[in-house]
């Protein structure tokens, strides 16, 4: 019996005959680990994958790809002399609050990487391919990681909540922007 092309990809891997790409799912196995040799064996031949993986404790600050949310992962590998070159694109759904009024917010990301691994690398922007795996996992991490927003808003014009009472702003003025004591208002006045 002779063996099929792709056990190199992994028994978690599957062809997708339609689009001739290699596919990985959650139902199956959560793994991101590639087997190297064949890209390397094969300098130019491109391989890609998707996959739709979910990872746990991703997250900056208090934005987060929630462990249960999908992570799609569209990779092209392709070996230039040592190094494994991975393009493609990642896309999930990150959750957070807002920074002015603190309300749930979300939003897509999407976004490209292009990245390279190597078997010793001596630049630490290049990932390691350790024991002949290339492990897609920290690539993932770091790209999402640096990607999530650092102050999301639930709108641009976001008017935030009262400093003094707390109130929502959204939902109208508090009693603090109106209740200024006229004498005080000639004071603030006199100061500028
Ligand atoms: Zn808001
Ligand atoms: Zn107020």
């Amino acid at each position: 019996m002779s063996m099929p092309k792709n056990t190199e990809y992994s028994s978690s891997l599957h062809a997708d005959r339609h689009i001739g790409r290699y596919v990985t799912s959650t139902e199956t196995d959560n793994d991101l680990c590639y087997p190297a040799s064949y890209l390397l064996r094969n300098p130019g031949i491109p391989k890609s994958i998707f996959a739709s993986v979910t990872l746990e404790d991703l997250s900056c600050l208090d934005v987060s790809v929630l462990p249960g949310e999908l992570i799609d992962i569209d990779i092209e590998f392709v070996a230039r002399g040592h190094t494994v070159l991975v393009a493609g694109a990642i896309s999930t759904r990150w959750h957070g609050s807002c920074r002015r009024c603190l309300i749930d917010v979300s939003g897509d990301l999407s976004f490209t990487v292009n990245e390279m691994y190597q078997q010793h690398p001596e630049d630490e922007l290049i990932y390691p391919i350790a024991n002949g795996m290339i492990d897609l996992e920290p690539l993932v991490r770091d790209a999402i990681v640096t990607k999530l927003p650092l102050t999301p808003l639930c709108s641009p014009d976001c008017r935030g909540i009262c400093p003094d009472c707390g109130a929502d702003l959204n939902e109208g003025e508090c009693r603090c922007s109106t209740s200024v004591d006229p004498r005080w208002a000639v004071l603030d006045r006199l100061k500028i």
